[in-house]
């Protein structure tokens, strides 16, 4: 039987398997495992060439017990309702994760942003947030930047919100840009919460982080600062990279500013000079000792996992592996870092945006870095604690800590 790759239904696995090594009682898995609310609007928009276009949106609050509910806006043409349920739910486990005082949400568009000019990205992004606009606030639900969304298109967002409530509200988004109150430190911080992620895992493994040959699939917000930082940080050796075209190998390693350069100029890694070029599945299946998966839904799955020779994965894209796969991970003894750890840095570093806007007072880089290693660092120890306790692979383990922290807040408002 092909295995089930449909979004809700992977999220749904995964929390059962924790709720079963948890021991939760069927009233608490059943009142976990649907969203609080689910919104989907039409929007109309102007297209450049006179015609108007209706394109379809979403916004799935998916549990508000412990805070505002927070997550992305993804802009997609294969965007579901499925994925977004799965993406609000996995939200709620990662600003658990990192004891953020949030909930979990994510909203997304069909629509395919890169055959939309300048403007038509603009109307429909104004157009989402007049349609969701009674469905988020600062203190309710707070959106902010996912696959193909970018801080220009936060800063749209917020103006419109903020014309339409009539007053400042920039806590009403994250990820703006710096001059519009977004936070220092926002631009890299997925892949910077995840390299501190890597850098607690790989000591547990006696992993010499500065010998190790990385592969990294997707050049998009996580992926193309996971490739600097790496070798920034660790002096690791990036061999191999991909986006939605394709992917290079080099042997000798691969430069951030140079590979950079080459995307801005030609549209794609592919032909860097002194590269090869390479398949995306053939990326994943590479003999390196870190596998960075940067991209997008059910990467790694039954028919492939066996044929991965990296010895740690570190998960920055949300769901990039199936159930399967994490069994068969597991039995062979690579250790992977759960998604909604590894990259819960962007929404840790959303939430002191936040912090940021309520208070009107803005920190340093330094301080955004230093607060976010502290936030990392605990939570990944206290997933590998959980792991160990549990005797169980660290996706379950994560699991067992987000939902204790979310059912114990439920329990205390008396859901349960
Ligand atoms: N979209 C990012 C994520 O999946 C960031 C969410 C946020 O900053 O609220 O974690």
């Amino acid at each position: 039987m092909p295995e089930d790759l449909d979004p809700f239904d992977i999220a749904l696995q995964q929390l059962r398997k924790a709720a079963d090594v948890m021991k939760l009682d069927k009233q608490a898995v059943e009142l976990l495992s649907s969203p609080k609310a689910i919104l989907q609007v039409s929007i109309p928009v102007k297209m450049d060439n006179g015609e108007t276009k209706v394109f379809t949106g979403f916004r799935v609050r998916y549990n508000n017990a412990r805070g505002p509910a927070k997550g992305g806006i993804r802009f997609h043409p294969d965007e579901t309702l499925s994925t977004v349920k799965a993406l609000s739910a996995w939200m709620t486990w990662k600003t658990a994760i990192t004891n953020l005082p949030l909930g979990g949400s994510k909203g997304g568009i069909i629509c395919d942003p890169k055959k939309l000019s300048l403007g038509e990205l603009e109307r429909l992004s104004r157009g989402y947030i007049r349609a969701v606009a009674d469905f988020i606030g600062p203190e309710i639900d707070i959106p902010a930047p996912d696959v193909y969304t970018t801080p220009q298109i936060m800063a749209w967002m917020m103006d419109e919100y903020e014309t339409i409530v009539r007053h400042s509200a920039p806590g009403v988004i994250t990820g703006k840009p710096v001059e519009l109150w977004g936070s220092l430190g926002r631009g890299d911080a997925t892949a910077r919460g995840g390299m501190y992620v890597l850098r607690e895992a790989a000591r547990t493994i006696n992993m010499d982080l500065s010998k190790a040959k990385v592969a990294i699939q997707g050049f998009g917000n996580a992926g193309q600062f996971a490739v600097k930082l790496v070798s920034e940080i660790f002096k690791s050796k990036v061999v191999a990279v991909s986006d939605t075209k394709g992917g290079i190998y080099a042997e000798s390693g691969i430069d951030y500013e140079k590979l950079l350069a080459h995307k801005q100029k030609t549209g794609s890694v592919q032909n860097y000079p002194g590269s090869k070029n390479i398949t995306n599945e053939e990326l994943l299946e590479l003999g390196v000792d870190v596998l960075i998966p940067a991209a997008i839904e059910n990467q790694l799955r039954g028919d492939n996992a066996n044929k991965i020779k990296a010895k740690l994965i570190l998960e920055l894209a949300n769901g990039p592996t199936t159930p399967e796969a994490d069994e068969i991970f597991f039995k062979k003894n690579i250790l992977l870092l759960p998604d909604f750890l590894s990259n819960s840095g962007g929404v840790t570093v959303s939430y002191f945006e936040w912090v940021q806007n309520s208070e009107g007072y803005y920190w340093t880089e330094e301080e955004v870095h230093e607060k976010l290693d502290r936030k990392m660092t605990e939570a990944t120890h206290s997933v590998l604690d959980a792991a160990k306790k549990y005797k169980v692979d660290p996706r379950t383990a994560a699991y067992t800590v987000s939902v204790k922290r979310v059912l114990d807040a439920m329990k205390l408002r008396g859901w349960l």
